[in-house]
């Protein structure tokens, strides 16, 4: 008969080295190693980038997928080495075929700040749409579960604050900002039709404005703005009064949420932010401050339909996931500006936005 386990521990060390100390085990820190699959679409991105490190920390083997318009592979070069780590260069709104199992899909590409999805409409309402179904058809055929990413901007410039899962929005659908909250309510509706035509299990994080390392410089959005700016000794562009709100969450505490979402049993819309809300002013005082700059803040006119105030109400978050944001605005910024104090200064001065138009020519 096979010996139990515990006999083994139980069995007696020989004579001569009774009188030792016994060897003592070596403490490590075992990973979860496993073969789960897990496909990243917007993987050179922002938040796709910071989501296929945690993935590949917990252990999964991930696959990422961009089409590398706004994305950069400087985010996930130091993955390049690793063998569970593979990388696509694919647009999502073309088929999407992975060769092999999935265990779960996280839908992260497309354009998400203003100057891009201004530039491209199109491509920003085909990620969202016509990706979105590829993504799902996906999912069905590898019997995985897909977690997609909404956005608060489905709350348009909203009636209701803070904006909680409830509300519907108050969204221009021909405004400025419509390729992207139209393509992402459009997303939301369809990834819930999967759900319950075909019992797909789907999940959806609607993510509210999002800072940390490996933002795009130039993308527009007021982060990297106000720090590329405080960086090169310029003046900080304010839009409108700087009287309108937004809540900042570090990108860490955003992963937190997403990863333990996608872990969860819920298929309707979870808003992931940090309700710590602050002005736009008083936010770019803040960055001088912390860059020790002199420079002044300048105003200019606020694009149309820019919301005036943006909150998440996280309530069912801390509920359902017993998450809550940890890294508070001035940790988080700190972290944030070193990471941007380390680019060079030819990627400081890098005026082009991104790369479409070197894609398009292809
Ligand atoms: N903003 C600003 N100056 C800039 C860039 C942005 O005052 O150089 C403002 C913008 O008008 C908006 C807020 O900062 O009210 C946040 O803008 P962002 O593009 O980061 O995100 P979103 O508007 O999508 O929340």
């Amino acid at each position: 008969m096979a010996k139990k386990s515990t006999d083994r521990i139980k069995a007696r060390r020989p004579v001569a080295a009774r009188n030792k100390p016994a060897p003592r085990a070596k403490l490590r820190l075992v990973k979860p190693v496993h073969k789960d699959r897990v496909l990243i679409t917007g993987a050179a991105g922002f938040l796709g980038s910071h989501l296929c490190d945690r993935f590949l920390k917990e252990g999964f083997h991930v696959i990422g997928m961009d089409n590398l318009i706004t994305g950069s592979l400087k985010n996930i070069e130091h993955l390049f080495k690793r063998e569970d780590f593979e990388f696509y260069h694919h647009d999502v709104t073309k088929f999407v075929h992975v060769p092999g199992d999935l265990r779960y899909i996280l839908h992260f590409a497309s354009p998400a700040s203003p100057i891009d999805y201004e530039k491209i409409p199109i491509q920003t309402l085909k990620v969202g749409s016509l990706g979105t179904h590829n993504l799902l058809g996906l999912a069905r055929v590898k019997k995985a579960r897909i977690l997609v990413a909404s956005t608060s901007e489905v709350y348009g410039d909203p009636k209701v604050h803070p904006q909680d899962e409830s509300y519907w929005g108050h969204v221009n659908p021909i405004g400025k900002r419509s390729m992207y909250d139209e393509s992402k309510r459009f997303q939301e509706a369809l990834t819930m039709a999967y759900h319950t035509y075909h019992g797909l299990e789907t999940r959806m994080v609607r993510i509210f404005n999002t800072y940390g390392p490996r933002m795009r410089l130039n993308d527009g959005r007021v982060v990297p703005a106000f720090m590329g700016q405080a960086l090169r000794g310029e003046d900080l562009t304010i839009f409108g009064k700087g009287d309108q709100t937004r809540s900042f969450c570090y990108v860490d505490d955003l992963i937190e949420g997403i990863y333990r979402l996608l872990l969860s049993d819920y298929a309707g819309p979870v808003n992931i932010g940090n309700p710590k809300e602050v002005t736009i002013k008083q936010f770019a005082q803040e960055i001088l401050k912390l860059t020790r700059t002199d420079q002044k803040l300048i105003y200019k006119p606020l694009p149309s339909d820019d919301p005036m105030q943006r909150q998440p109400d996280i309530t069912l978050a801390k509920k359902l996931l017993k998450w809550q944001p940890k890294v508070d605005r001035a940790e988080g910024m700190k972290r944030t500006y070193a990471y941007f104090k380390s680019l060079s200064k030819a990627e400081l001065n890098e005026k082009e936005h991104f790369s479409f138009e070197k894609y398009a020519r292809k």
